[in-house]
């Protein structure tokens, strides 16, 4: 059987435009794949630099791994996932070094991974876009 899982990133308050919708962000987010809030703040204010930010996710997300692969293996096993945070599109968020990560983890395990992008109006699929015009 063909193993492949989808991975997009989409701002949450577009989240009614995907059917597999994950929100990871600090603020209402799914455990073991958020940052801390003390990470978001010192980016904000500049406490802290997009390397130090990454550096500390990366091994954040590397625990989460290795403490919860029941939650990594449930994404990789739906087929299809879109990270959300509220960082608006376009800008250094922890939804793209997550889908990034889950890339790696999911081809390890011999996943096909289609990388998807930001879901933006134009990127919808055809039955999500027929969903949200109705
Ligand atoms: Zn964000």
């Amino acid at each position: 059987m063909d193993k492949t899982l989808r991975i997009r990133t989409i701002q949450v308050g577009r989240r009614l435009w995907v059917e597999d919708f994950m929100d990871i962000s600090v603020k209402s987010g799914k455990l073991g794949f958020t940052p801390t809030w003390h990470m978001v703040w010192s980016y904000k204010n500049g406490a802290m630099s997009q390397d130090e930010y990454t550096k500390i996710y990366a091994e954040m997300m590397t625990r989460s791994l290795l403490k919860s692969p029941e939650k990594w293996n449930a994404i990789l096993k739906s087929g299809s996932v879109t990270l959300g945070c509220y960082c608006p599109p376009g800008v250094f968020c922890h939804r793209l070094l997550l889908a990034e990560y889950l890339r790696q983890y999911a081809e390890a395990q011999g996943y096909k991974v289609i990388m998807g992008g930001e879901v933006l109006k134009d990127t919808m699929s055809l039955t999500e876009r027929q969903k949200f015009s109705q």
